[in-house]
């Protein structure tokens, strides 16, 4: 009897599951491990929203793997030394594991193998489980990467992805394996209050009736902050509780465009993930510095958390950070109006708002979250790296009868139509009835200071 061990981390399902599906050989034996690693806490990853709906996608997969005769093991601890532990327990001869991206997952991978090749077993990481194309699969003449995006959503879209891969019929785990309990969603502190519920069933259902009833609304309504007409798959497809290569093939053969551009989304996914496979030190460094020297201080510092409390006196930033401390979770127009007002309207560092969106997203991830941010702040890929988002023309064109900012800035509740977006403008003993603050700085007075400081007037 061949016994293995399949290593789950970003992939927490039991549907196309590559892993999963080449350790389960006829008559072989598998034990699912999950390793709650400290490092990862001590790291400063171990974010409320996340760890609980980490313990309700845990849930889920012992569920999945329950169904069909097995179950998850979970450790705590170092991963290799974990996975040591198993593999000698049971004598297993193989482990298999999905591909990381980040310098961390490579790391942890690599010490895995050395451990394993040391005592005569073998580690089999399998591409394409976390990003639907693996990253690196796909570069340009003479780099080892796409900096750019059109060109590699073009090359993407060219490549066949691989077949998604149905659930096993049976998983057989040894005997006599200790697990720790599951974690619970009920035992985490300060999660969210609109904390969506995780898990590989549904994150599976949202797909089906966003596929089935919604994507055709996308192409239009992507960007319709009221409207809310986006997916809200990225925090199951960021613990990999739905497939990301499974997402594009039924997205493909479901068809039309609302569904090709969600497809392109999924894209930029891979994108990114590609980009900090070969460049990890992105993640914290600059990725074409502009040599910024972004303001400190008091005064900077008073700024910047009152963006973290939505009090900035901008109503569509101040309503998308306050979705964000509620729900975990902000549309992406919502991101993109916050980190650009955070990095060049108050000219802060792209980590500091970083690192606040990691506290909280519940989909946060170091590729994702990281590398986006850097594209808003000029210092990653796009290539108008100066230009400024201004929210209340942003505002006035996404949300364009306040409906997303009465929603989620009660104090302006009382305020008809897009006036919402500029309360400042209202005659004096109107202005004072709304506890709300100024805007933090003018707009053109932001703008000025952040060209000065790019030393350029550019677009
Ligand atoms: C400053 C900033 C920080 C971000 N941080 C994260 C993060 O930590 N984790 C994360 O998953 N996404 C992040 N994004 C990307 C994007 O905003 C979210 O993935 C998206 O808003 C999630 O909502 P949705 O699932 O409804 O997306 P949809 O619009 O329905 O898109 C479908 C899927 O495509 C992927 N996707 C969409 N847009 C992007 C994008 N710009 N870059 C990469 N993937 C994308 C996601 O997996 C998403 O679930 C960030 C964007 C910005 C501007």
């Amino acid at each position: 009897m061949n016994v293995s061990v399949v290593l789950f981390t970003s992939d927490l399902r039991v549907h196309d599951h590559p892993p999963l599906r080449a350790a389960l050989g006829p008559g072989n034996e598998t034990v699912p491990l999950f390793v709650r690693d400290p490092a990862v806490d001590r790291a400063g990853f171990a974010a409320p929203n996340r760890l609980a709906f980490l313990a309700d996608c845990l849930a889920g997969l012992d569920s999945g793997l329950r169904e069909r005769g097995g179950r998850l093991v979970v450790r705590s601890g170092d991963p290799v030394a974990e996975v040591c532990a198993v593999v000698r327990q049971t004598d297993a001869d193989e482990v298999h594991m999905a591909a990381g991206c980040s310098a961390f997952a490579l790391h942890r991978e690599q010490r895995l193998r050395s451990a394993l090749e040391a005592d005569g077993r073998r580690l089999y990481v399998h591409d394409g489980v976390v990003t639907a194309l693996p990253a690196g699969a796909v570069t340009p003449s003479g780099s080892d990467h796409f900096a750019v995006f059109t060109p590699y959503f073009r090359r993407w879209s060219g490549e066949r992805l691989r077949e998604p891969l149905a659930p096993p019929q049976e998983v057989r785990v040894p005997g006599g394996i200790r697990s720790e309990a599951l974690p619970a969603r009920a035992a985490v502190a300060s999660v969210s209050e609109g904390l969506a519920t995780g898990g590989e069933r549904e994150g599976r259902q949202r797909l089906a009736d966003w596929l089935g009833e919604y994507a055709d609304g996308y192409e239009e309504g992507h960007d319709d902050l009221p409207g809310d007409a986006t997916s809200r798959l990225s925090p199951y497809i960021h613990f990999g509780a739905v497939s990301a290569a499974e997402a594009v093939h039924r997205a493909r053969s479901r068809g039309g465009a609302g569904a090709e551009a969600f497809v392109r989304q999924l894209c930029w996914r891979d994108f990114q993930y590609q980009l900090l496979a070969a460049r990890p030190g992105a993640a914290a460094r600059d990725y074409r510095t502009r040599a910024d020297r972004w303001r400190r201080g008091k005064a900077a510092e008073a700024d910047l958390l009152a963006w973290k409390q939505g009090r900035t006196g901008y109503p569509v930033v101040d309503a998308a950070m306050r979705q964000l401390a509620h729900e975990g979770w902000m549309p992406g127009r919502g991101r993109l109006l916050a980190a650009s007002f955070l990095t060049k309207t108050l000219y802060i560092d792209w980590r500091a708002g970083a690192r606040h969106f990691l506290d909280l997203l519940v989909d946060g991830d170091v590729a994702n979250n990281q590398l986006n941010w850097q594209w808003v702040a000029g210092t990653g890929t796009d290539s108008r790296p100066n230009r400024v988002l201004n929210p209340v023309i942003q505002g006035k064109r996404y949300d364009p009868d306040g409906a997303y900012v009465r929603r989620w800035v009660p104090e302006l509740a009382g305020l008809p139509g897009p006036s919402v977006h500029e309360p400042w403008r209202l005659a004096g003993p109107e202005r004072a009835r709304y506890d709300y603050p100024d805007p933090l700085v003018g707009l053109p007075e932001g703008l000025a200071r952040f060209r000065r400081a790019r030393g350029k007037d550019g677009p």
